[in-house]
């Protein structure tokens, strides 16, 4: 059995004359250190010892106890030098072999200590064992329970028992009027037999049974369920992109088929975006479905913990959740749903830094089960990967249910809007305009600001021109961090000016801040009697702001609701007939080249939402750099023209989804150390690429966009390779040979990067 070892061995020299077979263990220590180690398997713990259970073990040169994860079990022959497993810390697996597969593959690919991703997997409550209960078992001694005194109430104890040959719980015998002290002198008198195990305690219920749906589903929707529910029944691995415009019915796609997989008997996850709305959104999801659990932010380590044991006895069929939910510990997988696929925040922030989609397509290929990924807008990658990889394949849904049109959206161009007014406008005569006309029509708006800390722009006092970058033509974005200002297209600083560039103005430059506040401030002043609310993570610190506000401005009690772009998504309000966008450039200002992609997918996402209302909605996009093709083909609701202009650029310069890229984070105190450090392991990566003639390219050391976070100085570099398999084998070569160390706390290996900030 030995092969089931694939992992290179350190220990393992048998020198002949002391060898011996015996079971032994494989570890991966929890602490961040990398490689796996052989303890052998002593015989006192040889029934506990299994395979995604914690144990300690002593470890290093000075053989301290230290918990690790098993990751296998076998017989195998092994020698003196190996230590003995010092002790098992679970009493049930924490993980499945299956998971554990995911695990290894996962640690692999986004270069994490192979101990910490198992951990990373299991909810911290399930780690720390809180999901069972003690519970106590009474029954009769002896057939008749001749001996000891009987006063009445120990007969009566004696006579509960009579009919249950298997006891009954305390909690019922205390019900029945016994006390814990009457039931322990009872079984001190040896009339009683007390059991104590531990069983799984109930998880929370979810199962809120809704109304079902009346309307009859449309052909499209049929023709997409009865291929995913063809592929599910086939249980083969494929990724299924159903991609339709919000309102095409999708979700209505996913309800069906993963009945259908419950009808098999087997289970499914249903992975959603970690945004402001979640509970909402699940909510209306899991009333579609019994034996549901959810997994989500606000549930405490308990319920969380109940819950994943549930799923793990089956008891629980559908799982509906956030990232985490991706390893569900569902023994009978037979279709994993991904909605929003294209949504950033499915990617980990911290150590393993996997993407939940990509997690969930691999999980899906491990298990041979189809995996759909939900969009309108779907990532580049995932649409690329449609067409050109066998196991991808594409489903649409052509038109939204209700038959209505996409809404109408306007642009304004904030360069000719500034000139045209005195003062500085965040919103334009033409958003107040139909701003005016919507509430005095009743209905609500939505205006929409994606403010980022340092989307700040420099405008002349004067001639009210902004600073534009020479080679560009863009407005160039000024850094508070470095005082410097940044061309986002072209990386282009230069240090900003004192006074307007044209020299028969020379006006003084005045920084031209955007954010959700001043939007509040101007709107109140231009609309004094308007009801708004702010929505920003300034004002909505608690989970139950949100709630109280969306109830609010669902119940039309504000008309105006002023947010970043967590307003943007999710949301579902048939009131709003207008949405501004007051600033459709601080996306594309921030120095990555997804910038395009972000700004597109918001404005589509914005549209969608005010397109609900019977009588239409309207959209006004505002933007400081003219109608880029990202503003012009969101306007037009044209995303396979944006992708296609898109592709064609991403292609050019070599970025995914044409390239793999994992981005190397050098962190420091000093400026000057994390320059050099940053240089020399740079250096360092890209000669031993060309030394091993690798398949990646180096592109880099340069400052992080934000060169200083949290009084660390920043720089980075990204490692980029052809394809994923190239980028692993790269990457593997690197780690193996100690080039890149994981356990430096000032290095930091983000692979796939959804953001390069
Ligand atoms: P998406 O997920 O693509 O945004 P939904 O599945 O939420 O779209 O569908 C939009 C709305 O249309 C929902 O209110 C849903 O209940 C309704 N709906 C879905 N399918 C149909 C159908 N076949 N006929 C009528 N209404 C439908
Ligand atoms: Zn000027």
């Amino acid at each position: 059995m030995t092969d089931q070892f694939d992992k290179p061995r350190s220990t393992l020299w048998v020198e002949p004359g002391e060898l011996r077979v015996g079971p032994v263990a494989r570890v991966a220590m929890l602490a961040p250190i990398e490689g796996q180690y052989t303890y052998t398997v002593p015989d006192h713990l040889a029934d506990r010892v299994a395979p995604g259970k914690r144990l300690m073990v002593s470890f290093g040169r000075r053989a301290r106890p230290a918990p690790a994860f098993c990751v296998a079990v076998a017989q195998e022959p092994w020698t003196s030098t190996l230590r003995p497993v010092a002790d098992v810390l679970d009493e049930d697996r924490l993980l499945s072999d299956a998971l554990i597969e995911l695990g290894e593959w996962m640690s692999r690919y986004y270069c994490c200590p192979l101990g910490r991703t198992l951990s990373a997997m299991v909810p911290e409550a399930i780690r720390s064992q809180s999901g069972f209960r003690v519970v106590h078992v009474y029954r009769s001694a002896t057939p008749d329970a001749a001996a000891g005194r009987k006063s009445a109430k120990r007969q009566k104890v004696l006579d509960l028992l009579a009919g249950h040959a298997d006891g009954l719980r305390e909690e019922a015998l205390l019900a029945a009027g016994a006390t814990r002290s009457l039931l322990a002198v009872m079984v001190k008198a040896g009339q009683l037999q007390l059991h104590i195990r531990r069983e799984p305690a109930p998880a929370p219920d979810f199962d809120r049974p809704g109304e079902e749906p009346t309307f009859e589903l449309n052909d499209a929707q049929r023709a997409a369920i009865e291929r995913i529910n063809h592929l599910a029944g086939e249980a083969a691995f494929k990724v299924v992109l159903l991609y339709g415009v919000s309102g095409s019915g999708k979700t209505e796609v996913y309800v069906r088929a993963i009945r259908s997989v419950l009808e098999r008997g087997r289970q499914a996850i249903l992975l959603v975006p970690e945004i402001a709305l979640t509970t909402q959104i699940v909510d209306r999801l899991a009333s579609r479905f019994r034996d549901v659990a959810v997994i989500h932010s606000g549930l405490t380590g308990v319920q969380r913990s109940l819950t994943w044991s549930a799923i793990a006895r089956g008891a629980k069929r559908v799982v509906i959740g956030t990232r985490s939910a991706v390893f569900a510990p569902c023994p009978d997988l037979g279709l994993i749903v991904v909605d929003e696929e294209q949504e950033g925040s499915y990617k980990n922030q911290q150590s393993p830094r996997f993407h939940t989609r990509d997690v969930a397509v691999k999980r899906a290929q491990l298990a041979g089960i189809p995996v759909v990924l939900g969009s309108a807008t779907p990532s580049l990658e995932t649409w690329h990967n449609c067409g050109r990889l066998p196991h991808f394949e594409r489903i649409t849904l052509p038109a939204r249910i209700s038959g209505l049109p996409m809404p109408a959206v306007e642009f304004v161009d904030m360069r000719m809007a500034q000139g045209e007014r005195k003062g500085v406008h965040l919103l334009s005569a033409r958003c107040e305009e139909l701003l005016a006309e919507t509430l005095s029509q009743g209905r609500q708006a939505v205006l929409l600001l994606n403010r980022r800390g340092y989307a700040n722009y420099l405008m002349c006092s004067r001639c009210r021109r902004s600073i534009v970058c020479p080679n560009c033509r863009v407005n160039m974005v000024f850094h508070q961090t470095t005082s410097q200002a940044l061309c986002h297209y072209c990386q282009a600083r230069m240090v900003v000016p004192a006074r307007c560039g044209d020299p028969s103005c020379g006006g003084t430059l005045i920084r031209w801040g955007m954010g959700t506040q001043r939007v509040e401030e101007e709107l109140r002043r231009k609309f004094p009697d308007a009801r708004a609310v702010r929505a920003d993570s300034d004002t909505m610190t608690h989970r139950s702001h949100y709630e109280e506000l969306i109830r609010a401005f669902t119940a039309h009690e504000t008309d105006v609701l002023i947010g970043t772009q967590m307003v943007a998504k999710g949301l579902d309000f048939p009131e709003v007939a207008f949405v501004g966008v007051v600033n459709a450039d601080t996306a594309l200002s921030i120095p990555d080249f997804r910038s395009a992609e972000r700004t597109f997918q918001l404005v589509t996402q914005v549209a969608g939402r005010a397109g609900r209302a019977e009588s239409g909605g309207r959209v006004v996009v505002q933007s400081l750099t003219g109608p880029l093709p990202a503003l012009s083909h969101a306007m037009q609701h044209d995303y396979e023209g944006f992708a296609r202009h898109e592709l064609a650029i991403r292609q050019r310069c070599g970025w995914p989804p044409f390239s793999r890229l994992a981005r190397v984070l050098v962190s420091h105190r000093s400026p000057a150390e994390a320059r050099s450090q940053a240089h020399r392991l740079t250096d360092l990566v890209r000669g031993y690429i060309a030394d091993h003639a690798l398949p990646a390219d180096v592109l880099g050391p340069q400052s992080a966009p934000l060169a200083r976070l949290r009084s660390l100085y920043r720089f980075d570099f990204l490692v980029r390779s052809p394809n994923a398999t190239r980028l692993l084998e790269t990457l593997d070569r690197l780690r193996k040979d100690d080039v890149l160390k994981l356990a430096g706390r000032n290095v930091l290996v983000d692979v796939d990067p959804v953001s390069l900030l």
